[in-house]
Parts: C-alpha cells; sequence; structure tokens
C-alpha cells in the first residue's frame, strides 16, 4: 500500500511506550519514515520543584523508550534509530525540529487538559504555516470527548448510567492493540549529530528524588510488571481494595498518567475476567470507567478546571485569613491531630501516592471538617501526586466537596474516626507512617485525644507536644459546614 507521507515525527508526550500506541502505529503505518521525539516542556517544568518524582520517573521511562527504538531500529532497519529530545519550549521547538526534519507531518495522541489543548492548537498553527500537517489520535482513554452519549445527544454527567452505555458500546475493537512493532521498518535514522543518550536529571536541573528508594518501576517493563503482579489479585480487588494496610489496588495510576501502558491492554483484559464472573474485575473495570467518565467531564466541561461543576456551589464562603492558612498548612504537614488524616498526608509527601480511600477522607477533612476551599486541596494534590491527573484530581475533589457532577451530596460528611476504625482496624497503616504512635492501644490510635493519660504515658506520646491535638472537633466542624453549604440550598 502506498503510504501518503515521505516523512513523518511521532511527537511522544503522555503516551511513553512503543506498543499498542495508537498515533506511533498511524505514524509508522502513514509515513515512509518517521523520527521519534520527546520534549522536555519548559513551560511545564521550569514552574515545578527541583526534585520532582514526576520529572525522574518520565526521564526513567524515557530511557527505556529509547533503547526499545534503539533495538527496534537495529533488528528492523539496522540504523540508529532513538528518540530525538529536546529541552525547551515545545510550542517553540517543535515547528524548529519538523523544519530540521523536513518531516511532512507530525503526530501526537490527544491530550485534552486545556492547558495542553492550548499548546497543541499552537503547534499545529506553526506547523500548518510551514505546510505542515498534523494529526491527532485518541490513546489515553478507551472512550473520549463525543464517543459516549446520552440517547438525546448530551454527555453524561451521573456516572453509573455513563458506565452502563459504556459497557453496551465497548467491545474488542475498541480495545484492539495498534500493531506499531510490525511497521517498526519505517523508523528512520537519527541524525548524525543528535545525541544518543536522554539527559541526566542534573543537565534538566532536576535533583534525584526517593523514586528508586521508593521502587517504584518506571517504563513499560516497570509497567508489565506491576500489571502482572496485579493480575493475581484483581479477583480479590472489590473486597481489599479500600484497606490502606492491604496491597488491594494495582498501583498502576502513574503508568497511565505517563503511558508507560496501554488502557487498551487493561480494559481488555478487566473485561474478560469480568465476563468470566470475576467480581474483582468487575469493579476495577469500574474504576477503569470512572477515568474515561472524568476524562470527558473535563473535556465537555473545562470550566470544571477552575471553578465548582455546580455553579450555585461557587456561591460557599470557604474560610480564609490566617487562621485558614494555619488549617491549611497543618493539613499539608499531616499535623491535623486525626492520625488516619495525618498518615494519609504522610503517604503523599513521602511516597508522591494515596490510596484512594484516603485520598477521599483527606478531601472531606479539609472541606468538610477544616472549611477550606476545594481548590486549595486540588493544588496541593497536584503538586504532589506522581500520578496527577487533571481530569481525575479535579473530578475527585469536586466529589468529595459536593461541588462536581455525580458528587456525593453536601450533608454526607465523612467522619475520620469512623474511616479509621473501618478501614484501618488494626492501626497497621498509621503505625506504618506515624511511628510516633505505635505504642499506644489500637482503639486509641484511631483518637488518641480519648486515650487514657496513662495509656499515653506509656506510648510515650505527649498530645499537644510530640503529637498534635485535634485541630477542630469533627462534630463541631460538622455543624458550620451544614451552615456554610446552606446558601446551595437557598440558591
Ligand atoms: P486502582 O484502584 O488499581 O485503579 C485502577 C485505575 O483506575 C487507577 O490507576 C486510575 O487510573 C483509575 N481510577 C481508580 N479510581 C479512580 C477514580 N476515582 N477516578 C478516576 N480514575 C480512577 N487518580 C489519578 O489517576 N490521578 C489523580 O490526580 C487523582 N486524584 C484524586 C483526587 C481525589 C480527591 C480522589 C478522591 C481521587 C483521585 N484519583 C486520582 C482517583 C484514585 O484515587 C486513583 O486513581 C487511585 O488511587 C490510583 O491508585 P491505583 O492505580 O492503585 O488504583
Amino acid at each position: 500500500m502506498p503510504t501518503p507521507y515521505q516523512t513523518g515525527l511521532m511527537w511522544f508526550r503522555r503516551d511513553l511506550r512503543v506498543q499498542d500506541n495508537a498515533a506511533l502505529y498511524h505514524a509508522l503505518k502513514s509515513c515512509q519514515q518517521v523520527y521519534c521525539a520527546f520534549v522536555f516542556d519548559r513551560e511545564i517544568l521550569d514552574a515545578l520543584p527541583r526534585a520532582d518524582r514526576r520529572v525522574e520517573f518520565i526521564r526513567e521511562s524515557l530511557v527505556e523508550l529509547n533503547a526499545q527504538l534503539q533495538a527496534l531500529g537495529l533488528a528492523h532497519t539496522g540504523a540508529p534509530v532513538g528518540l530525538l529530545l529536546r529541552h525547551d519550549h515545545a510550542t517553540r521547538t517543535l515547528p524548529v525540529l519538523a523544519a530540521r526534519l523536513a518531516v511532512d507531518a507530525v503526530f501526537i495522541n490527544h491530550d485534552d487538559e486545556p492547558d495542553s489543548l492550548a499548546r497543541d492548537a499552537r503547534v499545529q498553527s506553526a506547523l500548518q504555516a510551514q505546510g505542515v500537517a498534523f494529526h491527532s489520535f485518541k490513546d489515553h482513554v478507551v472512550f473520549e470527548r463525543d464517543e459516549v452519549l446520552t440517547l438525546s445527544g448530551k454527555p453524561y454527567t451521573v456516572f453509573t448510567p455513563y458506565k452502563n452505555a459504556w459497557l453496551k458500546k465497548v467491545d474488542a475493537y475498541y480495545l484492539k492493540a495498534y500493531p506499531t512493532e510490525k511497521y517498526a521498518a519505517a523508523l528512520a535514522a537519527l541524525p548524525g549529530d543528535e545525541p544518543r543518550e536522554v539527559p541526566t536529571l542534573a543537565e534538566l536541573g532536576f535533583e534525584k528524588t526517593n523514586l528508586s528508594a521508593l521502587k517504584i518501576p518506571t517504563g513499560s517493563q516497570g509497567a508489565a510488571a506491576l500489571f502482572d503482579d496485579f493480575l493475581g489479585r484483581m479477583a480479590r480487588y472489590q473486597a481489599s481494595r479500600d484497606f490502606p494496610a492491604l496491597k488491594g489496588p494495582s498501583y498502576l495510576s502513574v503508568h497511565l498518567r505517563f503511558g508507560t501502558l496501554s488502557i487498551r491492554q487493561l480494559a481488555r483484559c478487566a473485561l474478560a475476567q469480568q465476563q468470566a464472573g470475576s467480581e474483582g474485575a468487575a469493579t476495577w473495570l469500574s474504576e477503569l470507567i470512572w477515568r474515561d467518565f472524568y476524562a470527558q467531564i473535563l473535556a465537555h466541561f473545562p470550566h470544571a478546571a477552575h471553578s465548582a461543576f455546580k455553579p450555585a456551589y461557587d456561591a460557599i464562603a470557604w474560610a480564609h485569613g490566617d487562621k485558614a492558612q494555619a488549617l491549611f498548612d497543618a493539613w499539608c504537614q499531616g499535623r491535623t491531630g486525626y492520625p488516619l488524616v495525618d498518615a494519609a498526608m504522610a503517604q503523599l509527601n513521602q511516597t508522591g501516592y494515596m490510596h484512594n480511600r484516603l485520598r477521599m477522607v483527606t478531601a472531606s477533612f479539609l472541606v468538610k471538617d477544616l472549611g477550606l476551599d476545594w481548590r486549595w486541596g486540588e493544588r496541593y494534590f497536584a503538586e504532589k501526586l506522581n500520578d496527577f491527573e487533571l481530569a481525575s484530581n479535579n473530578g475527585g475533589w469536586q466529589w468529595a466537596a459536593s461541588t462536581g457532577c455525580d458528587a456525593q451530596p453536601y450533608f454526607r460528611i465523612f467522619n475520620p474516626v469512623s474511616q479509621s476504625e473501618k478501614f484501618d482496624p488494626q492501626g497497621k497503616f498509621i503505625r506504618r507512617y506515624l511511628p510516633v504512635l505505635t505504642g499506644l492501644p489500637t482503639p486509641a490510635l484511631h483518637s488518641p485525644w480519648l486515650a487514657s493519660p496513662l495509656e499515653l504515658a506509656a506510648a510515650g506520646v505527649t498530645l499537644g507536644v510530640n503529637y498534635p491535638l485535634p485541630l477542630v472537633p469533627h462534630d463541631e466542624a460538622r455543624a458550620l459546614t451544614l451552615q456554610r453549604y446552606a446558601v446551595v440550598k437557598k440558591g
């Protein structure tokens, strides 16, 4: 079959893999030769702290991607294939690179975050001015944008009917892998003056983090190893997923974020196991569908990135001023006096991951116990989470704050103590992240302020000295929250 283009450029962004990559497949199939590039985009990187696990994750994953491309080049063309790497503003460097390589077309996978869409529009118009085509493909989700709509052609804003429609529509066609390797002979040799190695963190202006000490696996191989490990646990997912001390979930979120594995592969596998009767697989598939749900919410309702999905909730007066700032600082640092909340924040601060149950508990605590604007917490999570994903993070925060599309009702307020008793019954998770409390008997661990002086003394805990007293009494905070949200009822 004749290929329409002589030369193409595959621009990798949040799809750092060769296998089953939609844009790479289309590029290889429709061009005689294809260069591959990644840009360490200064627009994003310059705003980050100098030690950021995500930058290290990306860098390590690129080392693997580069090696995979080199190996494919050797096997299929014998030429020195690899990644072209730039550390610059993507909007500036992409058109320059396209001109230097004399490409006819640039290929990308969709990224529907508002800033990314704006970036891609700028790149596209610069390329168009140079006569270079720009092709974009769905890759990051199973269904995107307008693919799953209500019968009246509107986007779904409630999860369950969305999920039902999603399940009705999905079939082998949508989950089929793109056989990129089959077309690897189209990979182009790197120009001779291009470096063969991925820049070091130091060259990028970043410091090493604890990513490798945490044994967070990177790249496609890391993703595959994690998924293999989870496959054995998928059937038990439903029973174990809510208990942060257990190895219940898949820990794949950072890989889905950066595309080191294919969502189609995961959904294919979960769907097959669901069809074979696994309840664990059915629940896990639902979580993957939540991810699609929030992605299409953000694509249809970009206002949600900055304000309440339900505008009436923008009328809520959140706490502000020095006291609010002090409460926020204590929340960020895990010094609220509620052990489950503090242990969860310690998990986030130390590892960049937080268990899903705890994301709900800490988010609810910030909004409904401390009376703070959900956007403060959302921003903090965005800075800290290895798997930070605008659509899911925003969706999760708006769910917890009751401002979102299919959120929990505003009068449902998590009790941080009963959540602790229910989901960390033996206090294993709390003890892991708050060693200062280790010696407390388990019942007292959930609410140390109720422990007897003897229990506290025996455990070496002095409240207000080596562990904080509760920042706010939950019952009072609850009453204040109901008042705060009353504007919504009136509105
Ligand atoms: P698993 O339980 O193994 O789930 C598998 C995958 O399904 C996840 O990797 C994720 O891609 C998807 N998923 C699971 N739960 C959700 C959900 N509720 N919404 C959307 N997708 C989901 N997820 C992110 O990927 N990035 C975020 O920035 C993010 N922020 C959140 C903020 C809040 C306040 C809340 C309540 C949830 C947030 N989530 C976010 C969703 C969820 O907590 C994480 O996806 C999950 O904890 C990641 O761990 P895992 O990969 O082990 O998940």
